[in-house]
């Protein structure tokens, strides 16, 4: 008889907790049970990056359009319907939804759709049926959910990313509270389908944490699109208009109108009431779950995996920690989850791809830098007559060639910029990375054709020796 109802059980069913649960049950053989209280899929699949993606494509249709007149396309009584495309979005959101439920049925997971809370390091509570289940291990990956400012007066009466899927209309206006990952590309989503838009943010130049380059040619383009950029303000307060508007007070004293204000001031941990203070999991003071390079906590039998962590807020890193977390506890192959070098993009227009050390983070380690970059009008641009420009940057080390970061801000830098995570990862130097013919014509081509470093530093003022700032 074991001495344990499971020897795994998972609270939530995002991309970090399937992945745990399908592999410790498919593949190590292990009694495993995920606990989910919305939907299958977490934040990715139902309310993240998969329909965000698929409203971009919606709204990258209308410059699409208008750039097909350029090569002879007479595009006349193109018109946008915004419940078409919500609704497509939505089953589409179902449909992966029922695969992941499938495959975890396939991988013979017991799936408890309930709200789980831990009452021991060993005892979960769900709470709809009112039974206690035991397990060995418990994983904890509940994410994350959208965080607003609640001493804002009227911040009620703005919405989420969450909320801006289902919209029952498409809105005049929009004002977007932030300038992170969320406020870029729901900016580029409204903006694109014809929607005022407005971004408030509080710094001096959106999407912070990226190279300065990057930021300041995405911020440019935006604001050269139609995008309203305020920087150095908050919102102070919201008050209700007539037929459904709102009036933003900012900071500065700018009041602003719209139909919606759109709170995107980043995501918080969802830790809140799942038990974890009384058996002592140690967390940090904005409820993200402190865990080691093997995902454990302080409590030998817990473990966390995701957004829950607050380490690096990305599905595949999740994926990636949870594979870890299984290869460790289950397979007998203990296995740190490597943070270092990890890829990202913005779907924002344009959108950006960016992996390693920007400028700024590797100076401030005290390299030495050549500088590689490089801005140009794609070929499809031309003819199209799209002002829109790709910037590509690399920073290579001068002590030994290594390309340390590489920052793309322009059409398909997704794209490009998962292959150039392939060469950051495997440390290429930038002779390496020339040693590669080009391939022509494309965008990507410039990435081995930049001869030269660049010598203005941006004004930095370091001397140049060689290209070597
Ligand atoms: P981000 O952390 O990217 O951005 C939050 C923004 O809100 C920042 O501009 C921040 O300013 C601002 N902010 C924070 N607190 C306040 C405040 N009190 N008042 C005013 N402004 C404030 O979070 P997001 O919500 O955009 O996204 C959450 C996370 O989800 C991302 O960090 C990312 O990890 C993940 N994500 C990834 C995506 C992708 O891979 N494409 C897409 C969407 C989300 P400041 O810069 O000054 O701190």
């Amino acid at each position: 008889m074991p001495q344990f109802d499971y020897d795994l059980f998972v609270i939530g069913a995002g991309s970090g907790g399937v992945r745990a649960a399908r592999l410790a049950s498919a593949r190590a053989g292990k009694r495993v049970a995920i606990a989910e209280q919305q939907e299958i899929g977490g934040t990715c699949v139902i309310r993240g990056c998969v329909p965000k993606k698929l409203l971009v494509y919606g709204a990258e249709f209308g410059q699409s359009l208008r750039d097909a007149r350029g090569f002879g396309w007479t595009i006349e009584g193109a018109h946008f319907d915004w419940p078409s495309l919500r609704d497509a979005v939505q089953r589409e959101v179902a449909r992966l939804s029922g695969l992941y439920r499938q495959n975890l049925e396939k991988a013979g997971v017991e799936i408890r759709e309930d709200r789980a809370v831990v009452v021991g390091p060993h005892a979960v509570r769900l709470s709809r049926s009112g039974r206690t289940v035991s397990a060995e291990r418990i994983l904890i990956a509940t994410g994350g959910h959208t965080w607003r400012p609640e001493e804002t007066p009227g911040q009620e009466l703005g919405i989420t990313s969450t909320d801006a899927f289902l919209l029952e209309e498409l809105p005049r206006s929009v004002v977007i509270a932030g300038g992170g990952y969320i406020a870029c590309e729901f900016a580029t989503i409204f903006s694109g389908l014809g929607v005022e838009t407005t971004i408030v943010y509080r710094g001096d130049q959106i999407l912070r944490g990226f190279d300065r380059d990057v930021r300041a040619h995405v911020q440019a383009d935006l604001e050269r699109t139609g995008v309203r950029v305020i920087c150095g303000a908050v919102v102070d307060a919201v008050e209700a208009m007539p037929e459904r508007r709102k009036r933003i007070v900012l900071s500065n004293a700018l009041r602003l109108e719209a139909d919606h204000l759109l709170w995107a001031v980043g995501r918080t941990p969802n830790t809140g009431g799942l038990g974890l203070n009384d058996v002592g999991v140690a967390m940090r003071a904005n409820g993200a779950v402190i865990v080691d390079a093997f995902s454990r906590t302080n409590v030998p039998s817990i473990f966390a995996v995701g957004d829950v962590t607050d380490r690096i807020n990305l599905t595949p890193v999740a994926i990636r920690e949870a594979v870890a977390f299984v290869e460790t506890e289950f397979m007998g192959r203990p296995t740190a989850m490597d943070h270092a070098d990890i890829a990202s993009a913005v779907f924002s227009r344009p959108p950006v791809g960016a992996v390693g050390l920007t400028e700024e983070d590797a100076r401030a380690s005290g390299r030495k830098l050549k500088i590689f970059r490089t801005a140009f009008r794609p070929m499809k641009h031309i003819l199209a007559g799209n002002e829109q420009r790709v910037l590509m940057k690399l920073v290579v080390d001068c002590a030994d060639d290594r390309v340390l970061g590489v920052h793309i801000a322009g059409v398909d830098a997704p794209e490009m910029i998962q292959l150039a995570a392939v060469a950051v990862k495997a440390r290429l130097t930038k002779a390496q990375w020339d040693a590669a013919c080009a391939v022509h014509p494309t965008g990507a081509e410039e990435l081995v054709l930049m001869g030269e470093p660049v010598t203005d530093d941006n004004g930095a003022g370091h001397e140049s020796s060689a290209g070597c700032v």
